[in-house]
């Protein structure tokens, strides 16, 4: 079979079962298969596959049918252009934390810049900050070993090992020291919206990434408080947010004495990010 009969028949097996990108994912689990990227597919429709080439994609379209999210089963996602393993281990990176990437990025002045990131997952944060400035240097914690091995591999991939150190541990306990920026992309859901996620989420993604408590916010009410702490005079915390979550955000931190407190949305309007300067 070539290429493009399996991506045909596999499109129109995944719509069968719902799968909302059914065309996308089919090429993203085919390139994986054969070791190339999505632009070959279009180049080389025609191409014919091995038994054992057709026989491979096969078992990862019948894990994807059963609802498995496609980066695990390929094991990898691209964030910020840059590639990253994922296993279940850590939250699949998502396209509106770029966003909290590009702001970050706005605060860094000319001096080498510290940061703290608290609950580095995959690394995905660390890494694409990292890979953008040659004087910063990085502490990333995590409470989750088996998250920090991977963010550690992804690290070491994509040549920035050097700028970050990975710490392992409940949110501050770990960190030592003075920071510029903390950030995070905390925790966020409450356990009422956990019912109502997707089920590739609910059932695949590790729960303790998502989950926090009863309101959503209290993880973010963690951060404002203890990042105080550690935070140099006029330090930025920059943090991630789910929707309608603003005003509680906004309490939060004028409860702990934070400034300059600034929102951006993502790309479907919702408030995403949260940036805060500690008073000094
Ligand atoms: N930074 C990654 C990203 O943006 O894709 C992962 C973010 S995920 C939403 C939150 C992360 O916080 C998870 O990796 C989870 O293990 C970690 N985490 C949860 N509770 C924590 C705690 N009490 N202390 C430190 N990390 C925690
Ligand atoms: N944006 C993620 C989701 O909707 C949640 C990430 C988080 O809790 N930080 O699945």
């Amino acid at each position: 079979m070539n290429c493009s009969q399996l991506l045909e028949e596999t499109e129109s097996g995944f719509c069968t079962e719902g799968v909302s990108t059914p065309g996308l994912d089919a090429q993203v689990l085919l390139a994986h298969c054969i070791g190339r990227d999505r632009q070959f597919l279009y180049a080389y429709p025609e191409k014919e596959l091995s038994s054992a080439e057709v026989k491979r994609f096969r078992s990862l379209v019948a894990r994807r049918m059963q609802g498995e999210p496609v980066a695990y089963v390929t094991g990898e996602k691209e964030f910020w252009s840059l590639a990253f393993e994922v296993t279940p281990d850590v939250l699949i990176p998502r396209p509106d934390t770029e966003i909290l990437v590009e702001e970050v990025l706005k605060l860094f002045g000319r001096e080498e810049v510290r940061i703290l990131e608290i609950g580095t997952g995959s690394g995905a944060i660390s890494v694409a900050l990292a890979s953008q400035r040659e004087q910063v240097s990085i502490t990333a914690t995590d409470c989750s070993l088996e998250a920090l091995a991977v963010a550690g591999r992804n690290a070491l991939n994509n040549n920035v090992s050097e700028k970050i150190s990975f710490l392992c541990g409940d949110l501050f306990h770990p960190a030592v020291g003075t920071f510029d920026i903390i950030v995070s992309n905390p925790p966020y859901i409450s356990e009422k919206e956990f019912n109502l996620l997707a089920p590739e989420v609910r059932e695949y993604e590790p729960r303790r990434a998502l989950v926090v408590g009863p309101d959503g916010t209290e993880f973010h009410r963690r951060l404002a408080q203890g990042a105080r702490q550690f935070l140099a005079e006029a330090g930025w915390l920059a943090m991630e947010l789910g929707a309608g979550q603003r005003n509680a955000l906004e309490k939060i931190l004028h409860e702990n004495d934070y400034c300059d407190i600034t929102f951006r949305r993502d790309y479907a309007g919702i408030d995403r990010v949260v940036l805060a300067r500690k008073k000094g």
